[in-house]
């Protein structure tokens, strides 16, 4: 199946409500062109300078058509690189990462970025995002860590990532996407300045169903659109 069918067989069987992320890690600028013309509206990247060079290929023209996330975790040393790229970080896993955007946008004269927290839920070490099982009340923790996050102004937050722990069974990490979706909407119910928890970005190829199932309506889908990835 060529790019363009297998992205239009995911969008015609998933819920319009639902976004679909291409995670371009690999891929060719013409690969990703082929997908905008297709009608993607969103990209996500996993290092800057690969969303640099990817941007810079496509033409200004090309890569303003579309929504660029970060997907990948930022480096403190590439943030002041990242402001202008991104639309949004969706790896933002400690209260300083986020203090450190909100300082650099600031400098920039950009009015604000938007961010998603990074959630480690299956607490593997192997993997950024913060880690349930660091906390003795999670649930607790996050909800004083969204109040902290919403005094930075010039960042918008909008929402929760997870990976969520992989297996072949796409059914295993149900309970992982359910317990991610519950924090979400705890998480709503509070009314902050500069918080709208409008995204939960969740699922990828071999899980997207089970995570919209679940109440995901971002999806970062690399393999199912683009195909297998060579092995690096
Ligand atoms: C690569 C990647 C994806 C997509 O993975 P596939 O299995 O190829 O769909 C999703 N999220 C992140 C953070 C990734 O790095």
């Amino acid at each position: 199946m060529s790019i363009l069918e297998s992205y239009q067989r995911i969008r015609s069987e998933i819920p319009s409500n639902v976004k679909i992320i291409a995670a371009a890690k690999t891929r060719t600028v013409e690969e990703v062109k082929e997908l905008i013309d297709a009608g993607i509206t969103d990209i996500g990247e996993n290092y800057v300078q690969e969303a640099e060079e990817m941007i810079r290929l496509l033409g200004p023209e090309t890569a303003k058509k579309v929504n660029w996330h970060m997907i990948g975790h930022l480096q403190k040393n590439k943030i002041n690189k990242a402001i202008p790229i991104f639309d949004t970080i969706q790896t933002v896993d400690s209260l300083t990462l986020a203090q450190d955007i909100d300082e650099r946008v600031e400098k920039t004269g950009k009015k604000y970025l938007s961010i998603l927290l990074e959630i480690n839920i299956g607490s593997e070490f192997s993997k950024d995002g913060i880690m349930p099982d660091e906390h003795i009340d999670f649930e607790d923790f996050m909800e004083k860590l969204v109040i902290d996050v919403a005094r930075l102004t010039h960042i918008h937050l909008n929402g929760l990532m997870t990976m969520g722990p992989r297996f072949d069974d796409p059914e295993k990490p149900r309970p992982f996407f359910r317990r991610t979706k519950k924090l979400f909407d705890r998480l709503k119910k509070l009314q902050l300045e500069r918080v709208d928890m409008q995204y939960l970005s969740m699922g990828m190829s071999n899980s997207y169903h089970v995570a919209i199932e679940e109440g995901a309506n971002l999806v970062r889908i690399g393999t199912a659109i683009f195909g297998a990835r060579d092995k690096q």
